[in-house]
């Protein structure tokens, strides 16, 4: 069996992936919920030979694991949805439950062509008796910025060697920077209450510090990085304007490019938070819910990464296809599908383009921003990993949206995670036939980390 032979399989079983992925995309669950989508995947995997595993305290978390010895590869399979982005397959929006949640990330896509790859990996294995175990890794809550994170704590990915992942987006493209570093912190101020007219005397405002600490972010953001984001809500503002509001919570993400300046501006939020208390005779306390890494890049498997996607080739697109693509890019600002087209295609000089087509210059890869965060970033600072990215979307259109949800259900989703799955399967195969490329990663990963070596966000 050649890796030829491994793309074979892969094409073969496109109908059946197809299946899966929108079995997935029907049932859409959000982060926590994802039990049938964990399911489908642990029984799949388990009826193909695999060893499955659970993960104390996370239900919908598994390690499904087949081969024996070096190298040890990590695949991450994510399945969740996210609130409120039900949508028909349609170019109109069309959602099929009143704000029920929609597979608008496409980890429908996600997971099944992770399944896919080690499917694939796993026929090559048996066949060769070569050395090797790979990994699907069932992450749950990866919307919240969680699963991962909590995963890590628990030792789950221990003996690993490497990790690889995708993404559905926009754009075919291999990645070597990545992510937002973020933390999510909630605040809870703590007051006295009382008769807002009778006695306002009496009251200690909980909401006057949420307000003054909004007021004191705001000002802190002149005085940060500029790639900084500092976002905050308010999730409770007290009940009845005539009482003196006792509890009240705000909620903040903090993020930046690096790791170490999201912990620097939390430490300063902190002492807004501080502030906003003293002023009002109040007291906080916060929780961190949830932070994740950016992604450490590395040369190696983004090469590697690279010259799969070359070799393997895009895919093409029907007419009708081009056409879905368009009236979907027709909701959208036109200016937004002028400058993604631009930016990603353009040797389409103006012309219309709907779906990225070829594979983005490797010296081009590092100017596609991804500015959402990922746990999968704190992957990657635990063992050498890379992410590539597939055009799941026409043009222009943003993950977690409705025409993401709608891209994820049709064929045009399909082709990106069919091109995904090999992807990874060639990787995987470069990997199991050549382990001076997985030493080569790892000596790089260890030189990166060599000086700052990763704390978990959670305590
Ligand atoms: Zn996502």
């Amino acid at each position: 069996m050649q890796k030829a032979d491994v793309l074979c399989y892969l094409e073969q079983k496109k109908d059946e992936l197809n299946e899966i992925s929108h079995k997935i995309w029907s049932n859409p669950e959000v982060s926590g919920e994802e039990k049938e989508s964990a399911d489908l995947f642990r029984i799949l995997l388990a009826e193909n030979g695999f060893e499955v595993k659970e993960i104390e305290g996370m239900e919908h978390a598994f390690i499904a694991e087949y081969g024996s010895g070096a190298p040890v590869i990590a695949v991450l399979g994510e399945y969740d949805a996210l609130p409120g982005l039900s949508q028909a397959v349609d170019t109109k929006f069309n959602p099929i439950k009143q704000n029920g949640p929609g597979h608008g990330c496409g980890h429908n896509l996600l997971g099944t062509a992770a399944l896919g790859a080690v499917l694939a990996v796993k026929k090559y294995l048996e066949e060769t008796k070569l050395s090797g175990t790979i990994r699907f890794y069932g992450c749950p809550e990866e919307e919240t910025l969680a699963g991962k994170v909590k995963m890590i704590k628990k030792g789950a990915f221990e003996g690993c060697d490497l990790a690889l992942s995708w993404h559905p987006m926009a754009a075919n493209t291999a990645l070597e920077h990545a992510f937002l570093a973020m933390n999510s912190i909630k605040f809870r101020f703590h007051g006295i209450s009382s008769h807002a007219g009778q006695s306002p005397e009496a009251g200690r405002s909980a909401l006057d510090a949420v307000e003054l600490m909004n007021v004191g972010a705001n000002y802190l953001r002149e005085h940060v990085i500029e790639k900084a984001r500092i976002h905050y809500t308010i999730t409770n503002a007290g009940g009845a304007p005539n009482i003196v509001p006792k509890e009240a919570e705000s909620w903040y993400y903090v993020r930046a490019p690096f790791r170490k300046d999201v912990e620097e501006i939390t430490e300063r939020l902190f002492k807004v938070a501080k502030g906003a208390a003293m002023m009002t005779e109040t007291t906080v306390d916060y929780e961190v819910i949830s932070g994740c890494y950016e992604m450490l890049p590395n040369k190696v498997l983004f090469d590697l990464t690279y010259q799969n996607m070359l070799e393997i080739g895009a895919p093409k697109y029907t007419e009708e296809e081009l056409a879905f693509a368009k009236a979907l890019q027709e909701t959208l600002d036109p200016q937004a599908v002028a400058g993604e087209t631009k930016k990603l295609m353009p040797e389409a000089n103006g012309e219309e383009a709907n779906i990225h087509q070829g594979v983005l210059e490797k010296e081009k890869a590092n100017s596609v921003v991804v500015a959402g965060s990922s746990d999968s970033g704190d992957v990657s600072w635990i063992m050498p990993m890379n992410l590539f990215l597939t055009a799941c979307f026409p043009l222009g259109v943003a993950n977690h949206s409705w025409q993401a949800t709608a891209s994820s259900g049709s064929s045009i989703g399909m082709k990106g995670m069919h091109f995904a799955a090999k992807v990874l399967s060639g990787i995987m195969y470069d990997l199991l036939n050549d382990p001076s490329i997985v030493n080569a990663a790892k000596a790089e990963f260890n030189k990166r980390t060599e000086r700052r070596k990763y704390v978990s966000p959670l305590k």
